[in-house]
């Protein structure tokens, strides 16, 4: 039957970067050709900002509002914003200017990505969390203690966070929801972006899996349930085309997962709709 009846669905990839000397809203294009419908753009830091100050952290989101603006002025796909202090970035700052000034520099961009949020410009905190590789104790406790902060501001905003961490298990999912309780965050404002298929409640503890969205991943993950995300943490990166993966497998793998009967309908609309508008308080319409 599948073809006889063109069913029009909302297709949401939880999870993409675009770079402003990557293919930006060529991407996009792509995207909205295999059926797209929307996406959230999570800000990475642009190689060409360098961060010595607060400011420098505005500058820098700004370069990716923009890209949202022009992206949603020119296409139909339509994208919405999360700012935060990637990470990795502490490494650096604390090398350059110590622990105590480099946490603090990390605390302002999450202060300026809350700010966003409270603007109307952007729709969560994120990516934040820690490194996905081991780093000395003193890192990781300053990572913590940046985590929970960014989990504070995320509360005070009634937005979410989207986390980037190393990979997760059931027990690392258990720490960072109660560590989200300390921060008084609902666990459901809780997103883990580049998640294995952790769908079962006592795998992922109440936080949000977004799952990249390989064809086993994504079938693991509908065989337990419907309560995730689905993303590609596409990176635009200019000299890894494809890398992590392509701009276009959310919709290929939704479309193709619906047609031979993987994915229900009412998974899909629960996936790419009702789920994200919930998470981030959006509209998904299309
Ligand atoms: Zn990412």
């Amino acid at each position: 039957m599948a073809g006889l009846i063109q069913m029009i669905f909302p297709i949401l990839d939880n999870h993409i970067h675009l770079r402003p000397d990557g293919r930006g809203v060529g991407a996009i294009a792509d995207f909205e050709k295999a059926g797209g419908t929307h996406a959230i753009l999570v800000h990475s830091p642009h190689p060409s900002s360098i961060i010595t100050k607060p400011d420098d952290f505005r500058e820098s989101y700004d370069i990716t509002l923009h890209l949202a603006d022009s992206i949603n002025a020119s296409r139909k796909v339509k994208v919405f914003v999360a700012t935060g202090p990637y990470p990795i970035l502490l490494l650096g700052l604390i090398d350059r200017y110590g622990l105590k000034k480099g946490v603090e520099l990390m605390k302002s961009g999450m202060d300026i990505a809350q700010q966003l949020v409270l603007e109307g410009r952007a729709v969560a905190i994120g990516e934040i969390g820690r490194p996905h590789f081991p780093v000395s104790e003193i890192i990781w406790e300053a990572s913590n203690e940046l985590l929970l902060y960014g989990m504070e501001l995320a509360n005070e905003a009634s937005c979410p966070v989207i986390l980037h961490t190393e990979s997760g298990t059931p027990d690392i999912m258990k720490e960072l929801a109660e560590m989200a309780d300390r921060a008084g965050l609902s666990r459901d404002r809780v997103i883990k972006h580049y998640s294995s298929p952790l769908v079962f409640p006592n795998e992922n503890y109440g936080i949000v899996p977004s799952i990249l969205s390989s064809r086993d991943a994504v079938r693991t993950a509908l065989s337990k349930g419907d309560r995730f995300l689905m993303e590609t943490d596409f990176l635009d990166d200019p000299l890894r085309p494809g890398a992590v993966m392509n701009i276009n497998t959310v919709p290929k793998r939704t479309k193709a997962f619906i047609d031979s009967g993987i994915m229900s309908e009412e998974a899909a609309w629960r996936i790419h709709k009702d789920m994200p508008e919930k998470i981030y308080d959006i509209n998904i319409n299309i």
